[in-house]
């Protein structure tokens, strides 16, 4: 089994999870609720995409949020 030569410096380490930071979801205010929603997406609050609404309000509040 191969086995590491050196042990990582605490240095080194840090370097490599720098990379590793999860991105900021992406959010935008709905144009008919104000609510966050997701750009490009249904709006999960009161179902309107585009000014017009799109899925029932009711149906929407089962949908998953954000
Ligand atoms: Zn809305």
């Amino acid at each position: 089994m191969a086995v590491p030569k050196r042990k990582v410096s605490p240095s080194r380490r840090g370097m490599r999870r720098s990379h590793e930071a999860l991105p900021v979801a992406a959010h935008h205010e709905c144009g008919n609720c104000g609510e966050l929603k997701r750009p490009h997406n249904v709006c999960g609050h009161c179902g309107h995409y585009d000014g017009r609404e799109v899925v029932a309000a009711e149906s929407v509040k089962s949908a998953i949020r954000i």
